[in-house]
């Protein structure tokens, strides 16, 4: 069965795209951890860092950095984590690589948050576009 993301990526279920590319895909986290929590998969479904051929791991780091640019620019954050979970044991809860960008404010206790229900859909949109009209749109 496919992964949560592979049925975004395949346009099944919706997602707040920031940026798409050939290999790679960024979109909102739907239980941010921080305002702007952004995930970048690589679109071939590959469970963990650890199943990753050097090309598409290479593309996912320059989707990640490229996002990261974009939020730093349209929303200020004062600075950002980088998280990527591999196994259950980890706290991974999708088998389909992922890297989590996660803009930080001083004093936010964000990763200690980190958990459902804290924004809307149309907060999400208007992030989304925020954040992706710094890269040109999805
Ligand atoms: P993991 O724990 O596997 O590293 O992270 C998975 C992330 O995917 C979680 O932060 C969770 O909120 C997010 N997530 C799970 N399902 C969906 C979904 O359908 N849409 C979006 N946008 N995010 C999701």
């Amino acid at each position: 069965m496919a992964s949560i993301f592979t049925r975004i990526v395949n346009g099944e279920i919706p997602a707040t795209k920031i940026y798409e590319d050939a290999q790679t895909l960024a979109f909102l986290d739907v239980n941010p951890a921080s305002r702007g929590h952004t995930l970048v998969i690589c679109k071939q479904e590959l469970p963990t860092l650890l199943d990753l051929p050097p090309d598409l791991l290479a593309a996912v780091g320059n989707s990640v950095q490229r996002v990261a640019r974009a939020i730093m620019d349209a929303l200020h954050p004062d600075g950002l984590n980088i998280v990527q979970n591999n196994g259950v044991a980890s706290g991974q809860t999708v088998p389909h690589y992922h890297v989590h960008i996660i803009p930080r404010w001083e004093g936010d206790h964000a990763l200690s948050h980190w958990k459902p229900g804290s924004i809307t859909s149309e907060e999400l949109r208007e992030l989304a576009v925020t954040i992706s009209s710094r890269i040109g749109g999805v």
